[in-house]
């Protein structure tokens, strides 16, 4: 490849600005044209694309969102979208593209792919749903943007004996909660993945009050359902379960993103250019047990995440 481009495309996430930067620094020290593509596959099909410098990505490494914005596209979903954007980046002389995204973002890379445009994709969403990496760019500062608002509400709950349930981000993946839940010593974790059991979790929050446990947490991936539904369907177990409702909502989204999720996103957005270099494509960059790993973006997207047991189990031990 010679000129390469790269887009943000579907929900944005801390460190995307890292990856961007990762991209263009790696492309340029490598020799490589490279332009950014506004807002996605909107920007693309709008010719929205631009050229990049080692300049146009300083100062962003720190910051939260996307400096190339990000947009959903329904003309992308077509076949004739499809086409008209890998027409467009031939126009432009652009053989490669680096989309970084979550699953959907994925396979709009992939469609490129097969039209004969070099793709690579990066895990940009806080959910980490996306099989074939331990990690996703963004996940860890969600986590912890959970994890300092849970150690805020504790302050509070414990003064005044209350519990709390914290409704988290996600989507069908409860991993945000799980995580978010261990780090904070959370006493009940429900996420989409597992069954659970309310007469059992009002029994036991019951059963901690009367022991002199001063509060409690409860964590509920927006997966398993409203925040606000299961606190009431605890108080209809027992009345005495008063239990105050937070949603985090888009502020998980926010911030700047932690030294974990630059570091990730700087050693994917590398990774993605040198493997382009070498004539991959139709690949989703992943880490997997510290190692970086490419993986068919088509397994990619047809292979549900595994939700780690271990972890889960472990919550469960360390919750009584
Ligand atoms: P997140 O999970 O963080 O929301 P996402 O990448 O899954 O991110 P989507 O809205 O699903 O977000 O996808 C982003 C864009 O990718 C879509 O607006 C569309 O332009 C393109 N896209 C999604 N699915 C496909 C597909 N099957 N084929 C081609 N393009 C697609």
């Amino acid at each position: 490849v010679k000129k390469i481009a790269v887009l943000t495309s579907g929900g944005d996430s801390q460190g995307m600005n890292a990856a961007v930067r990762a991209v263009v620094r790696s492309a340029i020290y490598h020799g490589i044209d490279v332009f950014g593509i506004q807002r996605g596959y909107h920007g693309l099909l709008n010719r929205d694309i631009f050229p990049m410098t080692i300049r146009s990505v300083g100062d962003i490494i720190q910051r939260g969102g996307t400096i190339l914005q990000s947009a959903r596209c329904l003309e992308f979903l077509q076949p004739e979208g499809q086409q008209k954007g890998a027409d467009i980046l031939r126009e432009y002389g652009i053989d490669g593209l680096v989309v970084i995204g979550g699953d959907g973002s994925y396979n709009g890379a992939n469609k490129l792919s097969k039209l004969g445009i070099k793709t690579m994709g990066l895990p940009g969403t806080i959910d980490n749903d996306i099989s074939f990496t331990d990690f996703t760019i963004g996940f860890d500062t969600a986590v912890s943007v959970v994890v300092d608002a849970i150690n805020k509400l504790r302050d509070t709950m414990s003064s005044h004996e209350r519990s709390s349930v914290v409704e988290v981000m996600g989507r069908h993946c409860g991993d945000i909660a799980l995580h978010a839940g261990l780090a904070s010593g959370a006493e009940t974790i429900l996420v989409p993945e597992m069954p659970f059991d309310l007469d059992e979790v009002a029994d036991r929050m019951k059963d901690n009050f009367a022991r002199g446990k001063r509060h409690s947490i409860i964590i509920v991936a927006e997966g398993v359902g409203r925040g606000e539904d299961i606190a009431q369907a605890l108080k209809d177990r027992h009345a005495s379960i008063d239990a105050r409702v937070t949603v985090l909502g888009h502020i998980q989204r926010g911030g700047s993103p932690t030294p974990a999720d630059r570091n990730l996103a700087s050693r994917l957005g590398d990774f993605a250019v040198r493997r382009l270099i070498e004539g991959e494509s139709g690949k989703a960059c992943g880490i997997i047990n510290g190692e970086l790993t490419l993986t068919d973006i088509d397994l990619v997207v047809n292979t549900k995440k595994e939700f780690d047991l271990e972890t889960y189990h472990l919550a469960l031990r360390l919750s009584q």
